[in-house]
């Protein structure tokens, strides 16, 4: 039996010494975290404590992402074991690869290879493999480029599929560029997510300012550079009004409780991030697309990078699904946000997409 007074000091005294004796999680946030673990504490009456990872997650809660509990930083051999993968299919994609050989080489069964691969490569061992042989194809192919780039989007979905829904608008408005001069008011507030804090912030047209981050100081920092002139007002999570509403759709759609996130935006962007921002709000949850992918799908094959400069320069995460947007190579790319939280984003977007599928 774990004592709960004892785990608790362990837990606010962030002890190293406790980690791997015992777990705790947090019931707001549903996540399970290491006592060490350098996120925000929670309030004791919302915390719960477990002897190993699997009770914690038969209780609903998820690994945190910041400590990783259960592993053993820098000695994963799942990680490990999935890089061999990676390799082996790096060097005989010319050859015939099926998941059964691939999860031998990982000495996993086929459905946890699968599993494991997505959760840290981003992509699934065909995409992966697909993506390196399109790599291999496209060296020989020079002056293919339109081609090629057709036959990665079908690699994903098909190619009508992306006109098809690269056509829908879903409600992106972007004000006009107001050079932070205009006073408008905004409301934010911060909220504690499974991806550590997230703050959203909106004026009265729509959100603004969706971001996540470790440190609420710095956020606000980022928000007051990001609209200088604006009057910024702080709300709380538990007060009502739009704003609270908005994120309590965000918090489900976190917490996969929620396809996609149709809210309303009201940003400042160019005439290239609209259509690039517009076009990644058309990506269905569940799937994605490489920079060339959306860059064709737009009409501009050429404008791979301004592409993936778009992405990073997205000011409102989700509503915008950037994370979405994944490198040709079928590497997930960067993410303004982290790497990490991207991986989990699609990986938490898949398994409600496909929830019965490995
Ligand atoms: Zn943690």
């Amino acid at each position: 039996m774990l004592r709960q007074d004892l785990c608790w000091q362990a837990v606010t005294k962030r002890d190293h010494a406790q980690d791997g004796r015992f777990y705790f999680g947090v019931v707001t946030t549903g996540v399970y975290c290491n006592p060490s673990c350098p996120a925000r504490r929670a309030k004791r009456e919302n915390v719960r404590f477990y002897e190993t990872p699997e009770a914690a997650e038969h209780d609903g809660l998820r690994a945190c992402l910041r400590c990783r509990p259960g592993t053993q930083p820098g000695d994963d051999p799942r990680a490990k074991r999935i890089q061999a993968v990676v390799e082996y299919i790096e060097h005989h994609s010319q050859g015939k690869l099926t998941l059964d050989s691939l999860a031998r080489i990982a000495g996993l069964s086929p459905f946890h290879l699968q599993r494991k691969f997505k959760a840290s490569v981003g992509v699934s061992p065909r995409q992966y493999l697909d993506a390196c042989r399109l790599r291999a194809f496209k060296s020989e192919l020079r002056s293919g480029e339109g081609l090629l780039e057709s036959v990665w989007a079908a690699g994903f979905g098909s190619t009508s599929r992306v006109y098809e829904r690269g056509g829908s608008k879903l409600g992106l408005t972007p004000s006009q560029y107001r050079s932070g001069a205009e006073a408008v008011e905004i409301s934010y507030l911060t909220m504690s997510t499974r991806l550590d804090l997230l703050m959203i912030a909106a004026t009265d047209r729509g959100l603004c300012f969706v971001q996540f981050g470790e440190n609420e100081a710095a956020m606000e920092e980022a928000l007051r550079k990001e609209y200088p002139k604006a009057s910024l007002r702080r709300v709380r999570e538990t007060e009502a009004g739009q704003l609270q509403a908005w994120a309590g759709t965000i918090r489900d759609y976190l917490n996969g409780k929620q396809p996609d996130l149709s809210l309303p935006a009201d940003i400042r962007a160019t005439a290239f991030q609209t259509r690039v921002w517009n076009f990644l709000r058309s990506i269905p949850s569940g799937e994605v697309r490489s920079y060339a992918a959306v860059a064709a799908g737009m009409g501009q094959p050429q404008a791979v990078r301004a592409v993936a400069s778009a992405c990073a320069r997205n000011p409102v995460a989700l509503l915008i699904p950037c994370h979405r947007v994944i490198r040709g190579t079928g590497d997930p790319g960067g993410y303004r946000w982290g790497l990490e939280r991207k991986q989990a984003l699609l990986e938490m977007e898949r398994e409600r997409a496909a929830p019965n599928r490995g």
